[in-house]
């Protein structure tokens, strides 16, 4: 495994080595079945198993209380964008709240309201979605349908608390909490009671592309329309146990893993919030003490501990920064084509000897360049 670099890819996102290893290991057979995890049934006992102890795992972690379920769906997150509404706006006669704090939840917005009306309740494009709101800047409204969150944005590298009292995001009585976890579920705790629902796409800090984990309370499974399509309906995934149709079998199978890994070798969420926060001081640290020549895009009080975005004084250096990471075996740190510049992702699982190394290509490259 040598020639494995350091990835600061936002997603799909490095795993942590263990997974891999025992992926590997068990590709041609998994022990006592005799397959491969990518030949059995989705409704075999080795998958009832894999299931179960997904499920179990992520209850464990995130302290799911019981009266919520956790589904698995393919289509990504984006397809929560469209599900979200379809599910739990259309027939309601209510509209729909949006907190827009970057691109992910500009984007869930704006699929929103192919399906029903919606309403910014604050929307940061004003400056590039480098903040979030205060709470004294929030208006919500006491009978929205729900109100949608985005905790971490993954392009613009902004995050918020997961105490939605905190965020300033607690809504009224009645009125669900939904949050777009994508690009931090699993990187710290979360009152997952004080939501209605919480999602996420896989292929950050989950496991690999292909799955989606939607943790959802009782009460909204049983919202969905009846005109719904089953592919589209919480209640149709709630009744099938994921498995209206064939799932993501090889996608949950290494979720199992990932969670096994949080809880086994890393000893949980807290633990893993300490390194993850660890981590990100290494970087932000030299952003700061760069005298302007590193410029962080997020400000200081929401900056992302998963994804580090900043910019150099020119293209061309960023260009040439891009090339010293390289040089150093640090990859794919170039930012979105949206906002440009850099962005280092650095999920559960880069371990922290990669973002030691590019603490030390920034300061270099600095002293170099400056
Ligand atoms: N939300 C967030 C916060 C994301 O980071 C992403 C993916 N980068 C998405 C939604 C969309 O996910 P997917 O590509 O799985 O649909």
């Amino acid at each position: 495994m040598s020639e494995r670099v350091f990835n600061f890819s936002s997603g799909p996102a490095v795993l942590p080595l263990p997974v891999l290893e025992q992926a590997q290991r068990d590709l041609l057979a998994l022990p006592g079945v005799g397959m491969s995890v990518l030949e059995i049934s989705h409704r075999s006992k080795p998958f009832d198993e894999i299931l179960a102890t997904t499920d179990a795992n992520l209850r464990k972690l995130l302290g799911i209380p019981e009266n919520y379920r956790v589904l698995f769906f393919q289509g990504g997150a984006a397809l929560q964008f469209s599900m979200i509404p379809m599910n739990l706006l259309r027939d309601s006669g209510r509209t729909a709240e949006y907190l827009v704090t970057g691109s992910w939840g500009k984007k869930a917005k704006q699929e929103a309201a192919l399906e029903g009306p919606v309403r910014a309740v604050w929307d940061g494009a004003d400056t590039a979605y480098n903040r979030l709101p205060r709470p004294d800047e929030l208006k919500l409204s006491p009978d929205a349908a729900y109100l949608h969150v985005t905790s971490n944005e993954t392009i613009q590298g902004v995050q918020m608390s997961t105490d939605p009292r905190q965020a300033g995001v607690a809504p009224p009585a009645d009125v669900p909490l939904i949050c777009d976890s994508s690009s931090d579920i699993l990187s710290r705790t979360v009152p997952i009671a004080d939501y209605g629902m919480v999602y996420a796409c896989a292929q950050k800090n989950a496991g690999p592309a292909g799955v989606t984990a939607v943790i959802i309370r009782d009460d909204l499974v049983q919202r969905s329309p009846k005109s719904l399509p089953g592919i589209l309906s919480y209640q149709a995934f709630a009744e099938n146990d994921s498995r209206y149709n064939t799932p993501c079998v090889f996608g949950i199978y290494i979720v199992m893993l990932v969670t096994r890994w949080l809880l086994e070798e890393v000893g949980g969420l807290e633990k893993m919030a300490a390194q993850n926060a660890a981590k990100a001081r290494l970087l932000y640290d030299v952003l700061d003490a760069s005298d302007g020549f590193y410029r962080g895009h997020a400000e200081p009080s929401c900056r992302s501990l998963m994804n580090v975005t900043f910019r150099l004084p020119s293209d061309d250096l960023e260009k040439r920064f891009l090339k010293a990471a390289e040089a150093q075996q640090l990859f794919q740190l170039k930012g979105h084509r949206s906002v440009g510049g850099i962005r280092a992702s650095i999920y559960n699982a880069m371990p922290r000897e990669g973002v030691e190394r590019l603490a030390a290509v920034m300061r270099d490259f600095q002293k170099q360049s400056g």
